[in-house]
């Protein structure tokens, strides 16, 4: 095919992928070059490792999809970084353990009264890893930009500081990965993993408690890597006082450097977060409707964004402009969801009142179906009922990493189209489930 041709395609393709999942439409996609289309294999060029994870985890069904129905063929897709498009600095040595969202940069991050203080401390520590805040602990609700602004300190350390190894985890992971090492008769190898790295990163240690073997370990690590003065760098929803069942000694350290909290945003900064995500995701809105949504989301940043996702998506689907109508009209059913304040415990409890099983369960390791159909449909159910992360209702449920949630969430998916029996226990239970809040 001539070269012209395939642009030609791949250029539809594109716009087919945006209108079948704008949640995951992002402005750069515009940037993503074809590098073979031949024999089936579309394979796409990406400038740099987190848009290739991006996309394998984000956007590969639907470009298949897109594929298949633009060309009428069975078309495979390959995500590849660009090599004619690297940089001096891509080139550098990159550390596949180190995923990042593409989203997450320092560049994307709106700061106001509400964040400066943990904004200037993580830009201070990703300039100088080890010699400003150490450690330093970010806390905050859920939703309010930890896990971001984590994120956005690790792609400026590593574009800083290209032989740095840099360790980033959720506190779940970092659990798993203690438990499974000591399975495997392999603490040897975890503790040098970790031990040995210039900056420590760990999302939401809020999950260390009641994991009295797990804090031990970390103490350790904590240990060995301050006493080096490596960079150690938390997050959790709550102060380190008031984790429970944290260990004294734990709290005492994490207080030892910078502990600064996040604050919901005010108005004026929710205005410029609205208006910085549809920027990312090339999308024009005035004033005024970035304005109407930020008066109506007020807590949650999540839920601002998913404001945003549901006002395109309605947009692309019935092919309107976005002006205030539509966007009123799509918002109306999202907000008194979302105003409900669902929480993963109102979901268990209903999940687990109805297959007659117990939370512990839920979140233990057994793997019978009995156990692992309602722990899936609680995965399921926390995804679209609540505003928590993949991490976040990992971490509920018996500190599962995010892809567990991700493989349970589209299992169930799946099922739901597949089975009608599904799909209508489901909707009985988010009835239960919704109806439990308003009394
Ligand atoms: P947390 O880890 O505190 O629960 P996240 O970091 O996951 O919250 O943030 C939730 C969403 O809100 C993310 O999409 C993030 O990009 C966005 N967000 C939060 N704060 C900001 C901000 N100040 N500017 C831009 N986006 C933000
Ligand atoms: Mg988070």
């Amino acid at each position: 095919m001539a070269t012209q041709e395939v642009e030609e395609i791949f250029a539809e393709i594109l716009e087919r992928a945006k209108a079948l999942d704008p949640a995951n439409t992002r402005k750069w996609f515009d940037n993503l070059v074809v590098l073979h289309f031949d024999g089936g294999l579309l394979r796409i060029g990406c400038p740099n490792e987190a848009t290739v994870q991006f996309l394998q985890d984000n956007c590969k069904n639907n470009f298949t999809r897109a594929a298949q129905q633009i060309t009428g063929h069975l078309v495979t897709l390959d995500f590849t970084i660009d090599v004619s498009e690297r940089t001096e600095s891509d080139n550098r040595r990159y550390q596949p353990s180190l995923r990042l969202h593409p989203d997450y940069s320092f560049e994307n991050f709106v700061v106001g009264p509400s964040n400066r203080l943990a904004h200037a401390s993580c830009v201070a520590v990703s300039q100088s890893p080890g010699n400003t805040y150490n450690p330093l602990f970010i806390y905050g609700s859920s939703g309010l930009g930890k896990t971001h602004l984590l994120h956005a300190v690790c792609f400026e350390a590593q574009r800083r500081f290209d032989k740095a190894v840099i360790q980033f985890l959720s506190c779940e992971d970092f659990v798993n990965r203690f438990i499974r090492a000591i399975e495997e008769g392999n603490l040897a190898g975890f503790q040098s993993q970790f031990r040995t790295v210039d900056a420590l990163v760990i999302d939401d240690v809020q999950f260390l408690r009641e994991r009295e073997h797990s804090q031990e370990e970390f103490f350790h690590t904590f240990n060995a890597l301050y006493n080096n003065g490596k960079q150690i760098i938390l997050s959790a929803d709550s102060p380190p006082g008031k984790i429970p069942s944290l260990e004294e000694r734990l709290i005492s350290r994490f207080n030892w450097g910078l502990v600064t909290r996040i604050d919901p945003p005010s108005f004026e900064t929710r205005v410029a977060i609205v208006q910085k995500k549809a920027h990312v995701r090339g999308l024009n809105i005035s004033d005024e409707i970035a304005g109407y949504i930020a008066r109506k989301v007020d807590a949650n940043i999540r839920e601002l964004e998913g404001a945003l996702t549901t006002i395109y998506a309605v947009a692309t689907t019935t092919s309107q402009k976005i002006d205030m109508e539509l966007a009123q009209t799509a918002l109306e059913g999202q907000i008194e969801a979302a105003s409900k304040h669902i929480s993963i415990s109102d979901i268990a409890e209903v999940v687990t009142r109805h297959f007659d099983v117990r939370i512990t369960d839920l979140q233990s390791r057994k793997r019978s179906q009995s156990i692992t159909e309602p722990r899936q449909i609680c995965m399921y159910l926390a995804r679209n009922l609540t505003r928590h992360s993949l991490e976040e209702i990992g971490g509920h449920l018996g500190g599962r990493d995010h892809t567990t949630v991700m493989h349970a969430c589209s299992k169930i998916n799946q099922a739901k189209d597949n089975d009608p029996k599904i799909n209508t226990l489901l909707n009985e239970l988010t009835k239960q489930i919704t109806q439990n809040r308003k009394t």
